[in-house]
């Protein structure tokens, strides 16, 4: 069946910008007859370790603002053996990197970086002999890196339309053994059958890439849209350090969840003048076409 998702890492607690995104992918994932999977992206497990307690809060906030999943939530951190045989069908276009950011940036033939800040892999260990790499190994423990042979790829996005990108030699596994983002996301979408990602617009310049891997493993490129992020009063990104934007900061200050509801409904367009809304509601009303392509202001405590 044909699957939206959302997939928090649970590293702090949801804001209001991440529960506006949660509550567009549900509606494009429910409007287009899609299922709705939620994905718990805890690979990074000190950051996870850290903010003890949070997949939780996150997963009762989601219901509390109503939204539906089918099935139980998926843990990356349960699935390592999936990215491990990804990887390993890849074979040889797999290789060590033992690079460290700083060498990568200093490398002599590095090309400029593109307009967005992309900064290609230069190369450097791609072609490394087996004495080379058994002598570095020595120091260091090398990230693994797909030979992309410099492609390029475009994609549709619902909102941004056709992007393309370049795809560079990018990291499948971090050199403390972490799988990367970008492998672990197009290994899950694939697995549990996501046609439809709906994000944050941050990640759109990800997209290129991931749809580049999923056709390397023998899968589908899926639907895209990238959605506007919410910013703070000077127009930065929403972040924790904000203050009071989580479901519970909220509530605390007087503003409960059919306020959330509300402020979320009125910033895509989709409800007015402090009208009731539930996610049935929006969903109503739902038209892509028509979501507002700037990014939305939370003005913090006022
Ligand atoms: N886990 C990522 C995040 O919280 C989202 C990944 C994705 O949607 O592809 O930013």
């Amino acid at each position: 069946m044909a699957a939206g998702r959302y997939a928090p890492s649970p590293t702090s607690d949801l804001h209001i910008g991440n529960l506006r995104t949660a509550v567009l992918a549900w509606l494009f994932a429910r409007s287009t007859g899609r299922a709705f999977l939620l994905r718990v992206e805890d690979l990074d497990t000190d950051r996870v370790r850290a903010a003890d307690g949070t997949e939780a809060r996150q997963l009762a906030d989601l219901a509390r603002l109503g939204l539906d999943f089918d099935g139980d939530p998926v843990r990356q951190s349960q699935r390592l053996d999936k990215y491990a045989a990804a990887v390993a069908s890849l074979d040889d276009r797999v290789y060590e990197c033992f690079c460290t950011r700083r060498e990568i940036a200093e490398a002599a033939s590095a090309p400029h970086e593109t307009r967005d800040g992309f900064r290609p892999y230069p190369g450097t260990c791609r072609d490394l002999t087996e004495a080379e790499r058994t002598e570095r190994r020595r120091t260091r423990r090398g990230a693994l890196r797909i030979r992309a042979d410099e492609a390029w790829m475009t994609i549709t996005d619902d909102i941004a339309g056709r992007i393309s990108g370049p795809v560079d030699d990018f990291v499948l596994r971090r050199g403390d053994g972490v799988w990367a983002y970008n492998l672990a996301v197009v290994v899950d979408d694939l697995a549990m059958g996501v046609d439809q990602v709906v994000r944050g617009d941050d990640l759109l310049s990800s997209a290129p890439r991931q749809a580049w891997l999923a056709q390397q493993l023998g899968g589908t490129v899926p639907a895209y849209a990238h959605v506007p992020l919410v910013v703070n009063a000077d127009g930065v990104r929403l972040a924790k350090r904000d203050g009071a934007i989580s479901l519970t900061e909220l509530a605390a200050s007087g503003r409960d969840v059919a306020w959330v509801l509300r402020w979320i409904g009125e910033s895509l367009g989709l409800s007015a003048g402090g009208e009731q809304v539930t996610p049935e509601l929006l969903l109503e009303r739902f038209d892509p076409a028509a979501l507002p392509r700037e990014p939305s202001v939370f003005r913090v405590g006022s």
